[in-house]
Formats: C-alpha cells, sequence, structure tokens
C-alpha cells in the first residue's frame, strides 16, 4: 500500500536504536524525511548513515542529546523545515519498588514521559492543523493499560500522557484540520530496554537470565517478543494519509498478551 507520505518531513525522539529505529526506518522507506533524536551521538550517526543507504533520497538530520531538555527539544525542532509527524519517544524510567522513589525520581519520569511530549505537541500540532495534515504517534507502553508492577514510575508518568492525549486528540481544531493524536503500546519488543529489564528480574529473583527470557516468552500469546520492525511498520501506517480518520486511541502491540475482550 502506498501511503501517500513521501516528501514530508518526521521528528523521531529517541531513535538511535530499538522500537523509535524501528519507526524512523519504516518512515524513511516511505520517502519521509526524518530528524532522528538520542543522547549518544556515535550510535546516532550510525543509524543516521543506515537510514540514509536505506533511502538515499530523504534527508536525514541528527540532533545528539536529552530529549528531555528543553534546549534538546529546541534543537530539534529547529533542524526540521517543517514538522508534519511527531514520534515522541524516551527511554523508559528504570523499575523499582515506589518505597524507594524520591520526589525526584517522580518528576524525572513525568518530565520524561509525561511533560516532554505535551511540550513537543505544542510546539508542533497548530502548524500542522493550519496546514491541514498531521500525525502525532506517542510511543507508550502496554502497562498503561495491564500495569507492571515493578515498573510504577512508567505505569503513572505514561497514564498521565494518555489522559492528557484523550482530550487533546479530540479538539476539532485538530480532528478537524486532519491531525491525528495516537498512542502505540508496546507489549514485549525484543530490543536493549525489554534486555535490560529481563536481566534485573533475573538478578532480583535469582534464577538465570535465559530461562528468564524463556518463560517470559512463552507467556506472550504469540510465544514469541515482538520486532522493531513490526512496530515501526504499524506506526508508519498510523502517519499515512489512510489514517485520518483514527485519533485518540491507544493502540496495543502486545502478541495478544493483554487478557481482556475490549
Ligand atoms: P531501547 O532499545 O533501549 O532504545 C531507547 C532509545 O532511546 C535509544 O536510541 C536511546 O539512545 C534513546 N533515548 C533514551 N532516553 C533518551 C532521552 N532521554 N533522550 C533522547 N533519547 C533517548 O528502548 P526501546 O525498547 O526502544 O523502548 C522505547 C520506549 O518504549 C521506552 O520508553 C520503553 O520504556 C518503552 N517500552 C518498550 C517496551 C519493549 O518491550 N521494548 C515495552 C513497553 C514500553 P541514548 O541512550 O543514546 O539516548
Amino acid at each position: 500500500m502506498e501511503l501517500a507520505i513521501a516528501g514530508r518531513w518526521a521528528l523521531v525522539c529517541a531513535a538511535s536504536k530499538g522500537l523509535g529505529k524501528g519507526c524512523a526506518e519504516a518512515l524513511v522507506a516511505e520517502g519521509v524525511n526524518v530528524v532522528i533524536n538520542a543522547r549518544s551521538s556515535a550510535l546516532l550517526e550510525e543509524t543516521a548513515e543506515h537510514l540514509r543507504d536505506l533511502n538515499p533520497a530523504v534527508s536525514v538530520h541528527t540532533v545528539a542529546g536529552d530529549i528531555a531538555l528543553a534546549e534538546t527539544r529546541q534543537a530539534a525542532l529547529a533542524a526540521c523545515p517543517q514538522i508534519d509527524i511527531l514520534i515522541t519517544n524516551a527511554g523508559g524510567p528504570p523499575p523499582g519498588d515506589f518505597r524507594d522513589w524520591s520526589r525526584e525520581d517522580w518528576l524525572e519520569a513525568v518530565n520524561a514521559n509525561m511533560l516532554t511530549p505535551i511540550e513537543l505537541i505544542k510546539a508542533t500540532v497548530d502548524d500542522m492543523a493550519e496546514r491541514g495534515f498531521g500525525r502525532v504517534i506517542n510511543i507508550t507502553s502496554a502497562a498503561v493499560k495491564a500495569p507492571i508492577d515493578i515498573l510504577g514510575l512508567s505505569n503513572g508518568a505514561r497514564s498521565g500522557l494518555t489522559g492528557f492525549i484523550a482530550g487533546l486528540a479530540r479538539q476539532p481544531q485538530l480532528a478537524g484540520r486532519n491531525v491525528t493524536i495516537n498512542n502505540l503500546l508496546p507489549g514485549s519488543f525484543d530490543t536493549d530496554r525489554l534486555k535490560s529489564t529481563q536481566k534485573q528480574v533475573a538478578q532480583s529473583s535469582g534464577q538465570n537470565y535465559l530461562d528468564v527470557r524463556d518463560a517470559l516468552r512463552l507467556k506472550v500469546p504469540a510465544q514469541r517478543f515482538g520486532t522493531a520492525d513490526e512496530f515501526g511498520a504499524f506506526c508508519a501506517f498510523l502517519c499515512s494519509a489512510q489514517a485520518g480518520y483514527m485519533t485518540g486511541q491507544n493502540i496495543l502491540l502486545d502478541g495478544g498478551s493483554y487478557p481482556g475482550t475490549y
């Protein structure tokens, strides 16, 4: 299917590897020009080269820095001539026990996983509406629908974003101007983030890492973890011209793990 977004510009945050990179790859393959961001510039530049090889017809710019900082957001926004597609993403907060978390830990999680996407959305959606096209995808987590006990910082901060988006996406001045805002909720995707969480579970329970990994894999009805390619392809479809009638949704990509009917 031709997604009809070639030539558009996307800002893809936290995209040197993992799910963000999967989204950037899928968009670049569709002819979308991208600005990609991550903190470490070495891997970011490597990823940018890989994206240029994937489609030499597109422009790929990089902005290194922590997207939770105002100056990085400003630089990332300035690196795009215009933003038609915004993919918000950042590293997830660390796992742990809420008894150990300070107010500062909470503020850090809320800043990275709730306020940062909101600031980026604030800076872009009205211009999208004026041009009559915009797609915002927030990478959140399946934990928004089915909380994971050790990821309380993530459960909390991302739920705040989810509530805010539910209201914003339905504003007629956005939805009525072909600006859609949706959240993609990954279940278990085989990225470095997933591996490090699994290693922590193994360490804290004294089990073997590969045994932990296999047990978690078998809990997924699909009997496997998802891939960043699958995630990216879905994201690219949500950014397509054809996806213009879907907004304000929370879409689970989890191999069937969520046990509810609705
Ligand atoms: P990943 O493989 O660890 O990749 C994270 C990417 O984000 C890297 O490119 C990293 O590069 C960049 N990054 C992290 N913090 C950043 C920041 N503050 N500013 C800019 N770039 C930043 O992780 P992932 O699995 O793709 O996860 C992406 C998001 O989805 C996370 O929020 C994660 O919690 C969430 N999630 C993932 C899963 C899963 O199964 N993988 C499930 C549920 C939710 P640098 O380190 O160089 O900055």
